[in-house]
């Protein structure tokens, strides 16, 4: 009934029989489908094995900028790009905030993937904090997602007009984040999706936890609340919307 569009798979919590186990607890839990994104370079075969593994998990793949200056010229080769359960770029972006002093290779590494994409047509999944001016700049002539969307309703209407998406986080519970749900409340239903990031940003009640995919029924119902839907209706159309997002996906249904 959910997918979770953005979720770690390859981190520590799943490892072993742990993957098994959170993937059950997803499955009860109604969230029927999962998207692994990849950060580290190391993240992208494993993603990929699991992904053919399973038939409910797809991946997107790409450096998360706190990786930039580091990462081999290799990272994403034609059989990654061109893999059936390859559906998009990311996560990729920008992040000030964590590192504010290699803004350039930053840069580099985002336009480089923002191109890669371009070239093989796939959208792309952005990490943006602290970085609005550059990302707008930047993510130009692309299709996608913000992911984990936090910026300013500013941000958000210049990427709206774009055609991107918005991913709405654990973060959208978070008795603090008043004006995040601000920001969802004004963005049209067609273009969100959710997810969890885990293991990062567990929802309420769940903070201070290790995040997990199942979790996303707890922004399911949050996002529900702020759009006056039942939380079936809101299914349907996040279904729809993520399908829109990722139309290689569809093309697997
Ligand atoms: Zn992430």
């Amino acid at each position: 009934m959910f997918t979770d569009t953005h979720c770690h798979l390859t981190d520590e919590y799943c490892s072993g029989n742990e993957l098994e186990h959170v993937l059950a607890r997803a499955g009860n839990a109604g969230v029927t489908r999962m998207i692994c994104a990849t950060a580290d370079p190391k993240d992208i075969a494993p993603s990929i094995k699991i992904a053919e593994k399973y038939n409910n998990v797809f991946v997107t793949t790409g450096i998360h900028p706190e990786y930039a200056g580091t990462v081999p010229d290799t990272y994403l080769t034609n059989d990654v790009l061109s893999h059936f359960k390859v559906i998009g770029i990311g996560e990729i972006g920008l992040d000030y905030h964590e590192n504010n002093n290699n803004r350039d290779a930053q840069i580099k590494l985002f336009e480089q993937q923002l191109e890669i994409a371009r070239e093989h047509k796939l959208p792309v999944a952005i990490h943006t904090r602290d970085a609005d001016e550059d990302t707008a700049a930047i993510a130009r002539d692309v299709c996608g997602v913000m992911h984990c969307f936090t910026s300013s309703w500013q941000l958000a209407k210049v990427m709206l007009d774009r055609g991107f998406f918005f991913s709405a986080s654990g973060i959208l519970t978070f008795k603090n984040a008043t004006d995040v749900r601000e920001t969802f409340a004004k963005i049209p239903t067609n273009r969100i999706v959710i997810e969890t990031d885990a293991p990062y940003c567990a929802p309420v009640p769940y903070r201070g936890k290790t995040c997990e995919p199942f979790m996303v029924t707890e922004t399911a119902k949050v996002l529900a609340e702020i759009k006056n839907l039942q939380i079936n209706e809101l299914a349907s159309i996040l279904e729809q919307n993520t399908l829109n997002l990722y139309p290689k996906i569809k093309q697997q249904i």
